[in-house]
């Protein structure tokens, strides 16, 4: 009993408590070979279950991720958005989204390269990450397209917010690895999300835009 079933049963609730949200299992000292290696083999279950974990955490980080400039990619954008739209039509709380897109971004890829472009977009994500609340979702759409989502921010608020971020990127100058310095402006569209859907709010942010685009660039517009 003392060297076979008990240190069994131990095993037996060892292994039915086995989780990564616990300890690894522990065992006293057994003079059991057989026993010590069934012992041993738990405790490299419990590690194994660990680095798993631990492995998904990190894979599912990176499928969230656009890995150019380290912002959330489009899908999970849409997935967050949809999450805080619910949320802030249930309290009747404020949110706005918007869409934004590089000005002219064509011309630096064609006149200073691809390596240059993408230097562009990285620079843009970061002042972008850097101006923005911890809450708001700012996501790469796809391209030089970008989105937002901004929590408990009407539009006029989400206005100013983007309307200072836009003045200080295009006062930003950029150095490119050639050693050329450029400035780069973009245009913004903002809905107001607080009665919409996800969809069709998107549809506006980027009807306003197109505005922006067509009213010379450079500016932002609130759908109307
Ligand atoms: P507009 O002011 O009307 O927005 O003009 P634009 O030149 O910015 O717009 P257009 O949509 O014609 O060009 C977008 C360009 O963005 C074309 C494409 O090659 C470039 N692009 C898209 N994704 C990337 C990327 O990941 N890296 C680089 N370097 N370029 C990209
Ligand atoms: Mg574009
Ligand atoms: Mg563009």
């Amino acid at each position: 009993r003392r060297y076979l079933i008990s240190p069994l049963q131990k095993i037996d609730r060892q292994l039915s408590d086995l989780s990564v949200d616990r300890p690894g299992p522990e065992y006293p000292d057994t003079p059991v070979a057989e026993i010590f290696s069934i012992e041993e083999a738990s405790k490299r279950l419990h590690s194994s279950l660990l680095e798993n974990e631990q492995t998904r955490d990190a894979l599912e980080k990176l499928a969230h991720r656009d890995e150019l400039t380290g912002l959330i990619n489009r899908r999970y954008f849409m997935t967050r958005a949809e999450e805080e739209i619910q949320r802030a039509h249930r309290y009747g709380r404020s949110v706005t989204v918007g869409m934004a897109d590089l000005d002219f971004f064509k011309r630096i890829n064609d006149t200073s390269g691809h390596a240059a472009g993408d230097l562009v977009l990285k620079t843009f994500a970061r002042m972008l990450l850097d101006s923005v609340r911890q809450t708001d979702l700012v996501g790469r759409y796809g391209g030089e397209e970008f989105v937002f989502l901004f929590p408990e921010s009407t539009v006029e608020e989400a206005r100013m917010l983007t309307e200072r971020f836009r003045q200080r990127f295009a006062e930003y100058d950029i150095r490119l690895p050639d050693g050329e310095e450029i400035n780069v402006t973009l245009s913004i569209g903002l809905a107001d999300a607080g009665r919409s859907s996800l969809e069709d709010v998107l549809r506006q942010a980027d009807d306003a835009l197109y505005e922006a685009k067509h009213r010379g660039r450079n500016q932002v517009v609130v759908f109307a």
